[in-house]
């Protein structure tokens, strides 16, 4: 949908920005206690990952004129490529971009799902080579409600990609009533879409935050869905991120289902987004790279985490 505030303006906006505006490139609101790593802390660029990256979770910006640019130079740097949520009103110019960058830019068209308009907007996304839906969010009902389902279904005759917002939701104005609610969002939802339609890969943005084990239960029992663990929770959790492990408890049990490539470590349910404009990606890499290590994450799952789920759902290259 179209989000009149961006998430940056919206940060600027409630002063978080400016109290934190003198220690960059650390992530705005980043909470100044806590260790974070540096952008710095990583290792020299050209010392690339020894795969492709993909990152499911990058919002287009349209403050940006330069946005195509400079994506592209991270994903040159970085060996990555972009899943790019794009609004209704951008559709043009990301989905010409991703023609010619295919190994760069996934194009995911961000509707409104209680648009009147919506199944014909998804129509003409899918005329224009759009792969998938999302970030789907700030929805008026529930995401299992029936108005919507005429929207999954042709995301599952697709066979797309849908990426929902799960859990907390940010509020975009303090002052003004919103029609705007976090339940309609939860994990479990997410369960609902994945069984009704076989073919959508259900992504749940945010592993449910704080519904962790919700998400990591429906990603556990439905092979089609993932879940990303941007947004607040790799900083709130960070001085205690080996809890995740009694979230992707299931490794090397009997009780994992269907993992990507058989893969035994529970933890293969993630994906990696990060969500946090541009200039965010490296830094959410690192905080991905301390769960792995927290968690003992075999080197082979972080592969699949960090992209080798995505580029085969894709069909991108190594
Ligand atoms: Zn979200």
């Amino acid at each position: 949908m179209s989000n009149p505030l961006s998430r940056r303006k919206f940060l600027a906006a409630t002063g978080a920005v400016a109290a934190f505006a003198a220690v960059p490139p650390r992530r705005a609101f980043a909470t100044p206690s806590s260790s974070t790593f540096l952008v710095g802390d990583l290792p020299p660029a050209t010392d690339k990952p020894s795969g492709r990256i993909v990152d499911m979770h990058v919002h287009f910006d349209e403050k940006n004129p330069n946005f195509i640019a400079d994506l592209l130079k991270i994903g040159e740097r970085l060996n990555l490529t972009a899943c790019v949520l794009t609004p209704y009103l951008n559709r043009k110019v990301v989905a010409d971009a991703a023609k010619q960058y295919p190994a760069r830019i996934v194009p995911i068209g961000s509707v409104d799902l209680d648009a009147v308009d919506v199944v014909r907007q998804v129509e003409e996304l899918h005329t224009l080579g759009y792969r998938g839906l999302g970030e789907l969010e700030f929805v008026k009902k529930p995401f299992t409600d029936a108005s919507y389902m005429p929207v999954y279904e042709l995301a599952n005759r697709y066979g797309w990609a849908v990426l929902f917002h799960t859990g907390i939701v940010l509020r975009q104005n303090f002052d003004e009533p919103e029609d705007v609610a976090s339940y309609r969002m939860r994990a479990f939802h997410v369960e609902e879409i994945a069984r009704r339609f076989p073919k959508i890969i259900a992504l749940g943005a945010h592993c449910g935050n704080p519904e962790y084990e919700w998400a990591g239960e429906v990603a556990r029992w439905n092979p089609n869905v993932f879940f990303d663990l941007s947004g607040s929770s790799l900083d709130k959790m960070h001085d205690h991120l080996v809890d995740f492990r009694k979230v992707f408890w299931w490794s090397g049990t009997r009780w994992g289902k269907k993992q990507p490539e058989n893969d035994p470590n529970a933890f293969a349910k993630l994906v990696f987004g990060s969500d946090d404009g541009l200039e965010g990606i490296e830094r959410v890499l690192v905080q991905y790279r301390a769960l792995f290590e927290a968690c003992d994450v075999p080197a082979r799952t972080q592969k699949l985490i960090l992209g080798g789920t995505l580029a085969k759902i894709f069909g991108l290259p190594e």
